[in-house]
């Protein structure tokens, strides 16, 4: 017994020393030999310009039928006027009528061109909210050190942002070294296949491959993310997948007064059920890891201890996560029944019915993977699984944040945001990137502005604004970015 506790005593006190050799080992990924970015002088003109763009109605809807394609007509003619040294040396293409191309020769053909993205549609503002938004969404109002509006988030500032800092490297007179691209899709907010995915496939016949792509995606996290308080840059290196399915059933109908043991309703609602009841499994490879090699070290001991640790505490992790909606996200592909449609009159028996599941597929795993998991679980042949008519997309690749490109855009976000960290993440929401993945392993997802749980809410909300401050540091780090992308 002696000699059991004895070993038992060995054993712990080796196992502590492995937990805080590897604690002390989880050193930090922050860039430090950073200089601060210059100052990039940003007068009112560039902040009309934003709200002259917030004016301009171009709502992309999913049926675009209903879409007033006259507005894009408008904003590329608003384009064209206000950037005119951006128009006389860059070469613009159209591509499927409304998708921008911008092409910025670099001097050393050398050198892989870089990609700067971003789309210029914008969602509706839901009928019935006008009233609930504290000024018009359309009116591109400038207050309180505000621009307010549908779009001052997603995406026209970063659009504009990119404009203003090419049009200011021009008067500058800066010439790259690298060729650069600008692309900018009308219509992300409705899957994206007119415009990115046209640019994309534009670029893929032309054989160019880039060295790196930036879009939208992340933003700086001023209120932390779990586990840590200090603002983290979030840059997304893949997005999840997506896929809706249909479960339906049949049956006989009838008078309500001489009922089956379960009709139509009852085998679609147990099926639900059972997808509910066994979600996917919680995976910490597809993002998860990466985002923590990151926070992890600038974590307090205690947390920096079971992150640095993943092989022991990798459960109790995922536990954790798994407690909220956001953190469950990132960790699993998830199961969200969103329609459910059966029945027609209360002492009728129903014939068919129909629940609609949408799955947002963690990298990984496929859509392939996903319809056959379902039916395993579901488990019954009188329920049949097909898929919903709507765009599904497999899961993005991982972009390697120990590229130099990843380098570049970390170093360029401490120059502009000394007291960030920088974290590299999975985008449990899609954007318009995952059209060019074959284009270059290096995909991010990035916007430079500060955000919080709060303010998050009005992208495709009501009182949607940006801070004036903020805006200009958005064109300061567009230009820092591509001075350091040479
Ligand atoms: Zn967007």
């Amino acid at each position: 017994m002696k000699r059991f506790l004895r070993l038992l005593l060995i054993a712990l006190v080796l196992l502590a020393v492995i937990l805080l050799v590897n604690t002390f080992r989880f050193k930090s990924k922050q860039l430090t030999d950073v200089q601060t970015a210059p100052a990039v002088p940003v007068n009112d003109s560039a902040i009309n310009r934003l709200a002259e763009a917030i004016r301009i109605r171009t709502v992309s809807f999913t049926d675009y039928a209903l879409t007033d394609t006259t507005q894009f007509d408008q904003f590329v003619q608003f384009l064209k006027r206000s950037f005119p040294l951006t128009h006389a040396q860059l070469k613009l293409e159209t591509i499927n009528q409304y998708g921008l191309l911008y092409e910025w020769k670099g001097q050393n053909t050398s050198l892989k061109p870089a990609l700067l993205m971003g789309h210029y549609d914008v969602v509706p503002v839901i009928q019935g909210t006008q009233r609930m938004w504290k000024r018009p969404p359309f009116a591109g109002l400038i207050e309180n050190g505000a621009i307010y509006g549908r779009g001052t988030l997603d995406d026209k500032s970063a659009v504009l942002g990119l404009f203003e800092a090419v049009e200011g490297l021009l008067k500058a007179g800066f010439r790259p070294q690298r060729t650069l691209y600008l692309s900018f899709g009308q219509d992300e907010e409705a899957s994206g296949r007119r415009g990115a995915a046209s640019i994309a496939r534009t670029l893929k016949a032309r054989k160019i491959s880039l060295e790196y792509i930036l879009d939208e995606g992340g933003i700086i996290k001023t209120d932390g993310v779990p586990g840590i308080k200090k603002p983290v840059a979030l840059i997304g290196i893949t997005e999840k997948g997506f896929v809706s399915l249909n479960l339906s059933a049949r049956s006989n109908g009838g008078h309500s007064s001489m009922p089956p043991p379960q009709t139509s309703i009852g085998l679609v609602a147990s099926a639900v059920s059972k997808l509910e009841a066994n979600p996917f499994p919680a995976r910490l490879d597809a993002g998860a890891n990466f985002m923590f090699d990151y926070i992890g070290p600038e974590m307090p001991f205690g947390q920096r201890l079971v992150f640095a640790n993943r092989w022991l505490f990798g459960s109790l992790v995922k536990k954790i996560m798994s407690g909220t909606n956001s953190g469950n996200a990132v960790l699993r592909t998830t199961t969200a029944p969103t329609i459910f449609s059966a029945g027609v009159k209360d002492n009728v028996l129903p014939i068919d019915a129909t629940a609609t599941v949408n799955f947002r597929i963690l990298p990984g795993e496929s859509v392939q993977s996903v319809i056959e998991r379902v039916k395993e679980v579901i488990d019954d042949e009188r329920v049949q699984v097909s898929q919903f008519k709507s765009l599904d997309s497999n899961p993005a690749p991982i972009s390697d944040p120990t590229a130099p490109a990843f380098e570049v855009i970390h170093r360029t976000i401490r120059s502009v945001f000394p007291a960030v960290v920088v974290a590299p993440y999975l985008m449990v929401g899609g954007t318009d990137a995952r059209y060019y993945t074959d284009l270059s392993p290096n995909v991010y997802r990035f916007t430079p502005y500060p955000m919080n749980d709060e303010s998050l809410k009005t992208i495709h909300g009501t009182n949607e604004r940006l801070m004036v401050a903020d805006y200009r540091q958005m064109i300061r780090f567009y230009t820092t970015l591509i001075r350091n992308s040479q």
